[in-house]
């Protein structure tokens, strides 16, 4: 997974864009009238992610305001309408989205990106909808699986695309499994620089947009359209089979060294079982 670099666009900005253009003087009147509010909870919600902690969000009062009905739908439409729909919102809406890596989803690391995730949901969060810091680009799958439910715990808090830093050493590993045909297994192996606390949220993020059978998924697509040169390799020798894969996986891990085909081809590489033949198993 390849995180996007955080938006420099401010939450004033962003309202400024939303409401350029806009026809409706009563709306536009009550969402400028909530700048300040909204200003106050970015501050906030930068306080807590400098701070690293992100749960605190939940609990932030100055987040948690803007609830009264009228306000509340005209923040929730300010995204709806002014970000996603009119001429200077979706430009901003464009350029987060743009942020991410080769348009790959950075939660997943295997979708494209197609939309904006609210890191705090808009619909309880309404200050945080048009916050650029709260908006992540996402695939939809990841966006639909994700819900407006809050972490109950520190260890659950999703991963913060702009804010948590995994570092750049691999923490995913792929073990291949005898099975016929060949099956994949994908699984977090914490680093020991990780807080305790990083490592349970990894393993929670990772559980939680499934990505094992998502991957597992990928990977065995990926051996099927490879049997046939992996066969060829096999047939002049288990070595070359295993430095071709050790060579492939050096190859991924200089892109992302945590992407899933990085840690497929490490594991393949590693595998006896695949590298001296399990892989002609059909
Ligand atoms: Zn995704």
């Amino acid at each position: 997974m390849r995180w996007p670099d955080r938006p420099q666009a401010t939450v004033t900005q962003a309202l400024t864009a939303c409401t350029a253009g806009m026809q409706d003087h009563v709306e536009k009147q009550r969402l400028e009238g909530l700048l300040t509010q909204m200003q106050i909870a970015e501050a906030s919600y930068l306080r807590c992610v400098g701070g690293t902690d992100l749960h605190a969000l939940n609990t932030s009062p100055d987040l948690l305001k803007g609830q009264q009905p009228k306000d509340k739908e005209a923040l929730v439409r300010a995204y709806d309408q002014g970000l996603v729909g009119r001429k200077d919102g979706r430009a901003l809406y464009d350029s987060i989205m743009a942020a991410a890596p080769h348009g790959e989803c950075p939660l997943c690391g295997t979708g494209e990106v197609d939309t904006l995730d609210h890191y705090m949901p808009k619909t309880v969060f309404p200050l945080c909808s048009i916050m650029p810091i709260n908006l992540v680009p996402a695939c939809m799958h990841c966006n639909h699986g994700k819900g407006a439910a809050l972490a109950g715990s520190p260890d659950t808090q999703p991963l913060h695309p702009y804010v948590d830093q995994l570092g750049y050493e691999r923490w995913l590993v792929a073990d291949v499994l005898p099975t016929i045909p060949a099956s994949v297994r994908f699984r977090v192996q914490a680093r020991a620089d990780w807080p305790p606390s990083l490592a349970a949220r990894v393993r929670h993020h990772f559980d939680s947009y499934n990505l094992s059978l998502r991957y597992g998924q990928k990977a065995g697509r990926h051996l099927a359209g490879s049997r046939r040169d992996h066969a060829r390799l096999l047939a002049l020798g288990p070595d070359i089979l295993r430095h071709a894969l050790e060579e492939d996986a050096e190859s991924w891990a200089l892109t992302d060294p945590n992407a899933w085909e990085t840690a497929l081809y490490f594991g393949l590489a590693s595998s006896e079982w695949y590298v001296n033949g399990g892989l002609l198993q059909v």
